[in-house]
């Protein structure tokens, strides 16, 4: 389990600028995440709203009008056929002339565009249709078994979705018509039978439009029409799992429509369904609801990419600013803040460098203190802030004309000390150069244009030897300074 506490206290080991980049990633990633998840909650309830409030009755209304414009015609033809006084009477007469029926329903089929038309004699099982007389039917034929069931179903006309045995088992929807005499004997059953493509082509395109599932459903359950053309007359929905306790509420027919949902694997599907009371069938349109987020989905994709990379730039806009303020508090720790040079602080540290690398490699090394002479005066004649434009002078020629391994320091007032790398002599030398160097510089020098002033150094050095400690070496180098001082100033002792 996570221990809260050690995490609490781990964190407040780190360092103020890790802290500070662990917070704002911290609060950047929770902000970006919560105001997407809310996004794509938004989104997420409005592309539902939309989908069972308007897409899918919409979808099921016009499909719904469509298939009735494509079934309606043929049942009113056969209607036609079953009350057509020519039929009536040539099968009273006794079925005599073939080719006379034959061109009548050779007429029918080529007329209207249908796959067949035909008549099925009660009389005689004789099965005629447009080419002419095509078989007797019989109880024991498994293809004939619909004309004994229609008949038993005493229902005026049905729909049967069938393999046409004439047409090389294609797919094909009869109306069947009830055909009687003038005293309502029955004379055989009559009709047309359309090709199922028709429709079927209708649903495919519908399905590529609305980029879902359209299916018609009989009240058994059993799917008739689907673009899949293996499933027609295979699939029971109340066999299928995702079905059970939806099935028989939507089979049972008390509502003309419903909207219904459920998982289908990894899918979550809405249904809507509508009874076609024509056929007695159902119309099935589904969508599946991932397939409609995915646009929302991706469009949140890329509104957390967006924030992912807004957050790389602030949190690499705070580290550089962290590091630049970190870099000019460090040096302004170690630095003199009106000269720019090192002060005491950065001199014990590279005094104790100085006085290892001694120790170790005999390395020798030298210090000069500087100190302004009659500074007081300066101050006093020419005011406090040419007294610091002098300073700052002083800092100036001398870092000019230091080595790359002598570090200048101010140690405080008008003094500064260098510490630099070799004995005494090389020392006195760079005293003697800067002691020069700053007279010269100081030669003429007007400050802001104000009055000439003449300013000068006194240097006082002193090598570190064996047995010296900062202080003595310091010692040494004061007192040398203060010989200086004493014999007229402007010049270097030690
Ligand atoms: P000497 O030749 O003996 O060194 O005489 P001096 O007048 O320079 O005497 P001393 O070194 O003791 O005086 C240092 C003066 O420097 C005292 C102080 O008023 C002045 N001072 C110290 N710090 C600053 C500063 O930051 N700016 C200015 N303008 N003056 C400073
Ligand atoms: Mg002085």
């Amino acid at each position: 389990m996570i221990n809260m506490k050690n995490i609490i206290n781990s964190f407040k080991r780190l360092s103020i600028k890790s802290r500070m980049i662990i917070s704002l990633t911290f609060i950047l990633t929770v902000s970006f995440i919560t105001t997407n998840y809310m996004n794509y909650r938004t989104a997420h309830n409005s592309v539902r709203e939309n989908l069972v409030n308007s897409v899918l009755p919409l979808t099921r209304d016009n499909l719904y009008s469509e298939i009735q414009t494509h079934l309606i015609r043929p049942i009113f033809i056969s209607s036609l056929m079953a009350n057509d006084t020519f039929l009536k009477d040539w099968a009273i007469a006794g079925e005599k002339n073939i080719a006379v029926v034959q061109k009548y329903l050779k007429t029918i089929q080529k007329k209207y565009g249908f796959f067949s038309a035909f008549f099925v004699s009660e009389k005689t099982g004789r099965y005629y249709h447009f080419k002419g007389l095509h078989k007797t039917i019989s109880p024991s034929d498994p293809h004939d078994v619909w004309y004994y069931n229609f008949i038993k179903l005493n229902k005026e006309y049905d729909l049967d979705v069938d393999t046409d045995e004439a047409a090389g088992n294609k797919l094909t929807v009869f109306i069947n018509h009830r055909l009687t005499g003038y005293n309502g004997e029955l004379l055989g059953v009559t009709g047309v039978g359309l090709n199922l493509d028709a429709i079927t082509d209708m649903l495919k395109s519908h399905n590529d439009i609305y980029k879902s599932e359209i299916y018609l459903v009989d009240r058994k359950g059993t799917i008739q029409v689907h673009s899949d053309e293996s499933i027609i007359e295979k699939i029971n929905i109340r066999e299928q799992p995702e079905f059970a306790g939806i099935a028989e509420k939507i089979l049972s027919g008390k509502e003309s429509s419903g909207m219904y949902e459920f998982e289908r694997g990894e899918k979550h599907i809405l249904l809507t369904t509508r009874f076609i009371p024509e056929f007695d069938w159902f119309l099935f349109v589904e969508i599946d609801e991932g397939i409609r987020m995915s646009g929302v989905l991706s469009g949140i994709k890329m509104n957390l990419l967006f924030g992912l990379f807004i957050s790389g730039i602030i949190i690499s806009i705070a580290i550089a600013t962290a590091n630049y303020f970190q870099g000019r508090i460090s040096r302004m720790a170690v630095t003199d803040e009106l000269t720019g040079v090192y002060n005491r602080k950065e001199f014990d540290r590279q005094f104790k460098k100085a006085a290892y690398s001694f120790q170790r490699n005999k390395t020798p090394f030298s210090l000069i203190i500087i100190d302004i002479d009659r500074f007081k005066t300066i101050n006093d004649t020419m005011g406090h802030l040419m007294g610091d434009e002098i300073l700052k002078q002083m800092a100036d020629s001398a870092s000019k004309s230091l080595r790359l391994t002598d570090t200048l320091f101010r140690w405080g007032g008008d003094e500064f000390i260098i510490l630099t790398y070799g004995n005494a002599d090389n020392a006195r030398l760079m005293a003697e150069r800067l002691r020069t160097i700053f007279a010269e510089s100081m030669t003429g020098y007007t400050g802001n244009g104000r009055k000439k002033l003449k300013a000068t150094i006194s240097c006082g050095v002193a090598e570190f030897a064996k047995g010296d400690t900062m202080d003595s070496v310091l010692s040494k180098a004061d007192a040398a300074l203060y010989r200086a001082k004493s014999k007229g100033r402007n010049r270097v002792e030690g």
